[in-house]
């Protein structure tokens, strides 16, 4: 095997980097800057260091010539770094080599907003670290080498201010994807999680500098370019693709897998031939090499949803990474890929907030999370056909009975899913999402020994207008105010973003019906939804009629120049927000019913804000929203019964 470590130093010689052995003194400031922990890079370059060109690879051979210790196979290397103790030292920031030696994080240039350095807490547990490294540490070597590479080719680019524009020399950005989101680090926290040796980082930092497309050297051989070594084509386009999966997709831990966004193969494409320039495969090369690799099983595209929408924001952003493209500027793509970037962080933040609602919700009784979401689609219909039965079936079948799904699911071991089955005579607003809410919480928690309402409820929903609207805050309001549970967090997960678990759950169901071939009548539509649940807890309802939740509960809002704005929009100083989470709560003081919000679930700070700190931060103001209507109490449901909704003719 030809060592990338050993060509190292006649690369440089063939660059003219060695004169006699001694560093040019730019390329010493080089080497320091890029090795701030320690310097073993400079002995590298100078004449003893050529000596050791082998030894240098390795951290465990240092201090021993290699003719004494051979070089540790690519298991020992794996075996040391899985050892509990280099995870646990790992987790802490330090670096353990084989020999022993320990390299601390010194000062860290990334520090998070509570100023603890950048490798606090970045992983959610032990465990994802672990099986980080495994996976990691399970690919060839050159595939290893690859995925840095891509993954630093990124990350090499000019700072932009406000108005997005470029200023001083480009530098390198490293970021770390783990189960926790994206994190912007140093250098030795990213080589915590991409160990790859300081003369490999270097290495490939130089030919990313110099144009390179790929991570490893290639020869002309009768006019054909061939890769140097054991690399292959293929190893390239796996290494570019697992680096584009860390950069764009959202993780999802139940499954352990990495969903990219939906895009065509062909947009794909049209990333990875820019960047691999002249050296690009054929597209069919390509889709073949995504579709048969195993190391690449666990990355899977979007799925493509039922009531899928696609986020304005995604789509603009890769419309900005095309052209940047096109125009062939590698400073203007690398900026867009950055700005495309900072918004998939923005969305996997918010996911993995969500994440850690559904498991408080698992984890305690006293407390509840849920999601809802509606399932229409053309396979909701009675009849239904897979497959056109006819051409007469053609002027039939918009004749159909049009029923509409509202599913909840609730996170729990296992989950309870619901489903409540309407038609067309119940219209979709805000009283069927609150009525789908409230028979949830009786089947929960209203028969003799059922327990207790929790005192914490996180409720999940998509934006729509139905969801993010006045009624449903204040049926939760209504839940506080007399005492069926103390707060309530009502959150939005971003459009185009909730690949969830509940439309997981819809689109077992659609298959299903697909499966089946036609669906007859409602009471087929029933059994088959049943039998595509299988043993997954499960309850269905028809929902026969509504109560007329919305006039119950607006009385109960503040009117006029006395109603807050901003569910939709809120104004903090000059900025305008989008808030997506609110928290309804009796405050402190008195005890009155109140409301904040963020815009992000993920946002430390609680709004709306008193005033800024010394530091210029935001503080949330206690005594928040005051939505409800002193002069109308909310009334409690079990006292007074909502009118049932007239039907919808
Ligand atoms: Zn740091
Ligand atoms: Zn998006």
């Amino acid at each position: 095997m030809v060592d990338d470590f050993v060509l190292f130093p006649f690369l440089l010689w063939s660059q003219g980097c060695f004169d006699g052995g001694s560093c040019p003194p730019v390329l010493q400031d080089q080497l320091q800057a890029s090795f701030p922990d320690h310097h073993r890079a400079r002995r590298f370059y100078t004449p003893q260091g050529i000596n050791m060109k082998r030894a240098i690879d390795h951290d465990d051979m240092l201090e021993q010539p290699s003719s004494q210790r051979p070089r540790p196979s690519n298991e020992e290397r794996a075996d040391h770094l899985l050892k509990p103790e280099t995870i646990n030292a790992a987790l802490l920031g330090e670096r353990r080599t084989m020999d022993g030696m320990h390299f601390v994080h010194k000062s860290c240039d990334n520090p998070l907003p509570s100023g603890a350095p950048c490798f606090s807490n970045m992983w959610t547990s032990k465990h994802g670290y672990e099986a980080h490294m495994k996976r990691f540490m399970g690919y060839t070597q050159e595939i290893r080498t690859s995925v840095v590479f891509n993954l630093l080719k990124e990350q090499f680019y000019c700072d932009e201010d406000k108005d997005g524009r470029a200023y001083g020399k480009p530098k390198w950005h490293y970021s770390v994807t783990t189960d926790q989101g994206v994190r912007t680090v140093c250098q030795h926290v990213f080589l915590l999680a991409y160990p790859i040796s300081d003369t490999t980082l270097f290495r490939l930092q130089t030919r990313i500098k110099e144009g390179c497309t790929s991570a490893h050297a290639k020869v002309e051989e009768g006019g054909t370019m061939r890769y140097t070594g054991k690399a292959t084509l293929r190893d390239d386009i796996i290494g570019w693709y697992i680096a584009y999966a860390a950069l764009m997709g959202d993780y999802m831990p139940d499954e352990q897998q990495i969903v990219v966004p939906r895009r065509g193969r062909a947009e794909e494409f049209a990333e990875l031939e820019y960047s691999f320039g002249a050296d690009a495969p054929q597209y069919q090369y390509f889709c073949s090499v995504l579709k048969h690799t195993p190391e690449l099983a666990h990355i899977c595209r979007a799925r493509k949803l039922l009531n899928f929408q696609h986020c304005t924001t995604c789509v603009d952003l890769n419309e900005e990474v095309k052209q940047a493209i096109q125009t062939k500027d590698p400073e203007k793509v690398k900026r867009a890929k950055a700005r495309r970037r900072a918004h998939h962080t923005t969305t996997r933040a918010e996911r993995l907030v969500y994440y850690s609602h559904r498991e408080s919700g698992r984890a305690s009784h006293d407390v509840l999370s849920l999601i809802l979401d509606k399932w229409d689609s053309a396979k909701t219909t009675i009849p239904y056909f897979a497959r056109s039965p006819g051409h007469w079936w053609t002027s039939l079948k918009h004749d159909v009975l049009e029923q509409h799904v509202l599913g909840v699911l609730v996170h729990d071991q296992p989950n309870r899913h619901y489903f409540f089955n309407v038609n067309s005579t119940i219209s979709g607003s805000a009283n069927l999402n609150i009525e789908g809410i409230r028979r949830v919480l009786v089947d929960m928690y209203s028969s003799a020994t059922a327990p207790k309402l929790p005192r914490t409820m996180y409720v999940q929903g998509d934006n729509a207008s139905d969801n993010k609207c006045w009624s449903l805050l204040l049926f939760f309001a209504m839940l506080v105010f007399h005492g069926y549970t103390n707060d309530v967090y009502f959150s939005f997960l971003i459009v185009g973003h909730t690949h969830e678990d509940i439309d997981q759950v819809f689109s077992i169901l659609s298959r299903f019906l697909k499966g089946i071939g036609r669906v007859v009548d409602p009471g087929q539509f029933d059994a088959d939804l049943k039998a595509a649940m299988g043993d997954r807890p499960a309850r269905f309802e028809q929902i026969l009629s509504v109560f007329d939740w919305i006039n119950f509960l607006k009385p109960s809002l503040r009117t006029g120049t006395e109603l807050p704005v901003g569910i939709q929009h809120a104004k903090v100083g000059d900025e305008t927000l989008v808030p997506h989470t609110f928290w309804i709560h009796k405050r402190s003081r008195d005890g009155c019913v109140v409301l904040h919000y963020k815009e992000r679930s993920a946002d430390s700070v609680w709004l709306p804000p008193l005033a800024k700190d010394a530091s210029g931060a935001l503080v949330t103001d206690p005594e928040g929203i005051e939505f409800l209507n002193p002069d109308r109490p909310l009334l409690d449901p079990l006292v007074t019964t909502p009118h049932e909704m007239e039907f919808v003719v």
